[in-house]
């Protein structure tokens, strides 16, 4: 099966992404995940969009679409993905149809005004890459999942988050419905707990 996770920032795309993929044994493929990896490991890639995602801004296309392509090729992807933070834009959506069109597209649906406290509250975790929200750990500066180190992500400050959630409104938004016409368009209510919305996943992707 080949998903697509769509919705805003801070909608909880990664942290359902991560229990669908377990579920599914489908892989789990972020976009902000890998270019936050080669901007630790400083590598060209890293180096040349660091300033552009802490400013909230989307990497360009060639690359992004390029990295996509490269990471469906190998062997894990055979039997489908699991996309989280890609496609980002109508580019990269009619790219992605004429190599691996997705089966379905998840929107996680929220009110935009929730994002803001959800995002500036969160910690990220260093190994495992999942998410809290400090409404739910406290300052514990330990991962509740595996025990990695939680950090701040650099791009969670309001300047950035204001500025995400233009690009999401201007470029990914009209993702909607380029997919609602394909009839792939799977809207979930993701204003629920955690488990709530997982199980409304599951009822659509089974
Ligand atoms: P969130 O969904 O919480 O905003 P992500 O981890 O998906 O965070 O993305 C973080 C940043 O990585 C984006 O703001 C953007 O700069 C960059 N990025 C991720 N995916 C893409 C993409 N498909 N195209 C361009 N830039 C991307
Ligand atoms: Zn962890």
């Amino acid at each position: 099966m080949k998903l697509i996770l769509l919705g805003a920032p801070g909608s909880g795309k990664g942290t359902q992404a991560a229990l669908i993929s377990e579920k599914l044994n489908l892989p789990h493929i972020s976009t902000g995940d890998i270019f936050r990896d080669n901007i630790k490991r400083k590598t060209e890639i890293g180096l040349k969009i660091k300033s552009i995602i802490d400013g909230g801004d989307l990497c360009p296309d060639d690359l992004t679409i390029e990295i996509v392509k490269q990471r469906l090729s190998e062997k894990d992807c055979e039997n489908g993905y699991l996309l989280d933070g890609f496609p980002r834009n109508i580019t990269q959506a009619k790219a992605l149809d004429e190599s691996a069109a997705p089966d379905k597209v998840i929107e996680l649906v929220i009110p935009l005004e929730k994002i803001e406290k959800r995002i500036t509250g969160r910690r990220s975790c260093v190994k495992c890459k999942s998410s809290f929200h400090v409404d739910l750990i406290g300052n514990r500066k330990d991962c509740p999942t595996c025990g990695g180190e939680l950090f701040v992500r650099d791009d969670d400050n309001p300047t950035s988050v204001k500025e995400r959630l233009a690009v999401y409104k201007t470029q990914t938004a009209p993702l909607i419905e380029y997919y609602a016409k394909q009839g792939k368009l799977v809207p979930i209510n993701a204003d629920l707990p955690i488990e709530e919305v997982f199980a409304d996943i599951l009822k659509v992707v089974k």
